[in-house]
């Protein structure tokens, strides 16, 4: 009662801005603990939030990087254990944060955005099909860039929503300069050998029983790196649990078991 008092009062008194800040600052202390850290917020935390959808074919289907995870958000900044892996990933298995590189990031995480921002080495732009903070509207299917623009794309999430999943691989292979690289997750199913689709479903609802999401087209299987090969692309998985840097920390970043980083790779 008192709380949501507080709350209220706080809403009338204080601009939005600045209570996010103040949100940050009291989640900071709050939740401050030595089991967790996170790394897009320099956090030190007692606990995570848990995050995710609770459809039932998310469980059975074995999807990682999809369904509900205990521990699995950031209480000050939000962010998610796939979006943390991406950060670390970058930041000590390549040069992505030193080298000078042209850099696409499609439907950007929120974090690492902020992050990436920074950098003055990176020429950076980010794009999405609806979402309002970004530079420039961009359907991955049809990218309005020349032959060769990128050194670095990043597209996380973005692939299960696209009927033709092939042509915006395809669109991505040419955007990339040669020599170019980039990270491609999707959610992924660990039961399935080969990925499930059926555009018939269009029914949201439906789509949450098949597929676990009311805007997902399909669920990938094992074939997943088939598909980005057939693409062209070399691709190398990265598997965090096998890297002593990575795994020696009891999972302090609080990191999704089982999520590997698919890294692309233009010829
Ligand atoms: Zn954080």
């Amino acid at each position: 009662m008192l709380k949501n008092s507080i709350k209220s009062l706080a809403k009338i008194m204080i601009p939005e801005d600045e209570r996010r800040k103040l949100r940050y600052y009291i989640n900071k202390v709050y939740f401050f603990g030595i089991k967790y850290r996170c790394p897009i917020c320099d956090s030190h935390l007692r606990k995570l939030k848990p995050f995710g959808l609770k459809f039932p074919v998310l469980t059975e289907k074995n999807i990682i990087g999809g369904g509900y995870r205990l521990n699995a958000q950031c209480p000050v900044c939000y962010s998610t254990d796939r979006e943390r892996l991406l950060y670390l990933y970058l930041l000590s298995k390549t040069k992505f944060f030193s080298e000078k590189a042209k850099v696409l990031h499609v439907a950007p995480e929120d974090g690492l955005k902020r992050i990436i921002e920074k950098y003055s080495n990176i020429d950076y732009l980010t794009a999405d099909i609806n979402a309002k903070n970004v530079m420039v509207k961009m359907d991955i299917t049809e990218i309005n860039y020349p032959t060769g623009t990128f050194d670095v794309i990043i597209c996380n999430h973005v692939l299960e929503h696209i009927i033709d999943d092939e042509q915006a691989m395809s669109e991505i292979y040419r955007v990339l300069k040669p020599g170019g690289w980039g990270i491609l997750q999707v959610p992924i199913s660990l039961s399935l050998e080969k990925t499930y689709e059926d555009f018939s479903v269009t029914d949201p609802s439906e789509r949450e029983t098949i597929f676990g999401q009311s805007d997902h087209v399909r669920i990938y299987g094992m074939d997943y790196v088939d598909r980005l090969k057939t693409s062209g692309f070399d691709v190398n998985i990265f598997n965090w649990q096998k890297d002593p840097e990575f795994c020696e920390c009891n999972n302090k970043y609080g990191l999704l078991q089982s999520e590997n980083v698919f890294v692309i790779n233009k010829p």
